[in-house]
């Protein structure tokens, strides 16, 4: 079989032509442009296998991220799995939002922290930016840590990595900056069960979506410095209630940005200086 053949197979189950270029480019340890250029060339048993099998799993509906094991984020290249959630490009406006507020902060190295880290995808896109950060990222789930540390180790940045649940591991901490992308969807919400390959934990925390949200800001005061801000992602319809809890929690300067499809996603505020 050559490279036109395997690729319209490839179609024939289905399969977006993006995704079969990049799964077999993947099988075959080459580059898209190279694929272009090769459509006659032969592929071993071996590889045909392989694509064979990652074909069907994509078919299945597992995600691309999970066949291919990485997935690009904010310009670094993560190794995921089905421990993670596979980060999204909407979270790369919580990034975005964090680079600009960093160089704002008084404090040189400005210790920063992400709770439920999952890949490291957010703590590591941060130290990757803003190196003299000092960023400290926690996660509840063990699997996910041995993700994330993994990638911190190939990525060589240095982030300090803490096992336990939202605030709890950070006891008498205090930090600049906070952020996360905690589970927000509803128990009830029908694009759940489309989600089925990634970590339940990781995308709901049952009822309306809201109690990890709710912790997370109630916990926030006790574990920011004066001035410091707080910076969360959360489902495109809970921006007023994120805003409401943050207003609750004294929070100053409530502010919401809206992610690539414009939806409001992220919400965010500063910790009253008094
Ligand atoms: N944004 C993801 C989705 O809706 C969910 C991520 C999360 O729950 N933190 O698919």
């Amino acid at each position: 079989m050559n490279v036109a053949a395997a690729l319209a197979q490839a179609r024939a189950l289905g399969l977006e032509r993006l995704d079969a270029h990049l799964l077999l480019a993947h099988a075959l340890q080459q580059s898209r442009a190279w694929l272009v250029a090769h459509d006659d060339a032969a592929l071993s048993p071996g590889q045909q296998q392989r694509f064979a099998a990652d074909c069907r799993r994509r078919a299945d509906g597992e995600p691309l991220a999970y066949v291919l094991g990485e997935r690009e984020f904010h310009g670094l290249q993560l190794q995921v799995g089905p421990a993670v959630l596979v980060p999204r490009p909407d979270t790369e406006t919580l990034v975005d939002w964090a680079l600009e507020l960093l160089p704002t902060l008084p404090a040189k190295a400005p210790a920063v922290v992400d709770l439920g880290t999952g890949s490291g995808a957010i703590a590591l896109a941060l130290k990757h930016a803003h190196p003299a950060a000092r960023v400290c990222a926690v996660e509840l789930s063990a699997p996910a840590l041995a993700v994330a540390q993994a990638n911190a180790e190939r990525l060589r940045l240095d982030v300090a990595w803490q096992p336990g649940s939202w605030w709890q591991p950070l006891r008498g901490r205090h930090f600049d900056l906070a952020v996360s992308n905690p589970p927000y969807i509803a128990a009830a919400d029908p694009h759940l069960p489309a989600l089925r390959y990634e970590p339940l934990q990781a995308l709901s925390p049952g009822g309306d979506g809201l109690s990890a949200l709710q912790q997370i800001v109630q916990g926030a005061p006790a574990h920011l410095a004066p001035g410091g801000w707080l910076l969360l992602e959360h489902g495109f319809d809970q921006a007023d209630a994120v805003r409401d809890l943050l207003r609750r929690s004294n929070f100053d300067e409530i502010a919401t940005r809206a992610d690539l499809a414009g939806r409001p996603r992220c919400s965010g505020g500063r910790r009253r200086k008094v």
